[in-house]
């Protein structure tokens, strides 16, 4: 089955770049690693059913399952280069690879990634991208640099993609302004936007960075373990969208934005006398970056709510062993 499928993904995906030598075709990729550079490598896998609902359209899932893995490469200050993908479908089914290609190659491209290998099997629906990126040495964030009394910062909103499941869920409206603010929620939870120039901008600024894939308690919480440090986050600061406060109401609205996960935004720290400037220039990339807390000493994540008393916090995040 797989010939004329892996052909139409090379056609659909195709990037010139410089530093490949071979891409799709041959046993291996032959690649030309930039001198000098640190590459930063990451792999991700979405499972049907458990990391996309059944019956999410073939091009979202081709954009999701790149996003994820643009998002890790962003956490880490890194530029995307290469990708390879593990495609494991049903059946030999065209129309989804079309599909799934087009929504792949869609945000591949503004990023001039190139797609160089992989490997296609059968079985339930499940793919797997590994991303490789660049970066200079000495400039890559880790989730290990942050120190008591830096902020604690976060792009774009928080809580979008687990509101815009929660939605999927529910009956459609009838009324125009909801169905809209719905359908923003769902494109967050089906498209997000990797913060690659963000990380970029980033890059000797941030002390610690990470993804927030499992939820900003959960992945501010994987910082705090790795820097030895706490964090205090305050509810009232948290970026929520227009849309999602338009949706649920108050205590729904900050536990999608604390606990729920899926957004891909970064949430890193920064030496408070550097945030005005950080602010500045993330602002200037389109996601902005809100300041929503500080690192302190001890452990864990805490959160004063918006009655200004601290939050129970023991509900975790999305939690998965996979
Ligand atoms: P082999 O059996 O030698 O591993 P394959 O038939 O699996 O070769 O793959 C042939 C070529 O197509 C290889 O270059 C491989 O990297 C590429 N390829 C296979 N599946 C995919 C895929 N899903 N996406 C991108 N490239 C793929
Ligand atoms: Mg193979």
């Amino acid at each position: 089955m797989e010939f004329r499928l892996i052909e139409r993904i090379r056609e659909l995906t195709a990037q010139a770049r410089d530093d490949v030598q071979l891409g799709i075709g041959d046993d291996a990729a032959l690649l030309l690693p930039p001198v000098g550079q640190h590459l930063a490598v990451a792999l991700d896998t979405l499972v049907e059913g458990v990391h996309f609902p059944r019956g999410t359209a073939a091009a979202d899932i081709g954009w999701k399952a790149l996003a994820v893995n643009l998002s890790d490469l962003a956490a880490m200050g890194a530029s995307p280069a290469w990708a390879l993908l593990g495609l494991t479908l049903p059946r030999a089914d065209a129309d989804f690879v079309e599909g799934f290609a087009e929504g792949f190659s869609k945000l591949a491209r503004p990023h001039r990634l190139a797609l160089v290998g992989g490997d296609t099997t059968r079985g339930p629906l499940a793919i797997s991208v590994t991303v490789h990126g660049f970066v200079p040495p000495g400039k890559a964030l880790t989730r290990g640099g942050a120190r008591v009394g830096d902020a604690v910062l976060v792009t774009g909103t928080l809580g979008d993609a687990a509101a815009g499941l929660q939605a999927l869920q529910q009956p459609l409206s009838d009324d125009d302004t909801r169905a809209g603010l719905r359908a923003f929620l769902i494109e967050r939870l089906n498209r997000p936007t990797p913060r690659l120039s963000a990380g970029v901008a980033l890059r000797g600024q941030a002390s610690a960075c990470v993804d927030v894939s499992d939820g900003l308690v959960a992945d501010l919480g994987h910082i705090c373990s790795s820097s030895g440090v706490a964090a205090e986050i305050d509810a009232a600061l948290l970026p929520r969208s227009p849309a999602l406060m338009a949706l649920y109401d108050e205590a729904a609205a900050l536990q999608c934005a604390l606990i729920g996960g899926d957004d891909y935004e970064l949430c890193f720290t920064v030496p408070a006398a550097r945030v005005a400037d950080v602010q500045a220039d993330l602002s200037r990339l389109g996601c902005g970056a809100t300041r929503i807390g500080r690192i302190v000493e001890g452990a864990g994540v805490r959160v004063r709510g918006l009655d200004g008393e601290w939050m129970n916090t023991d509900r975790p995040g999305w939690e998965h062993f996979a």
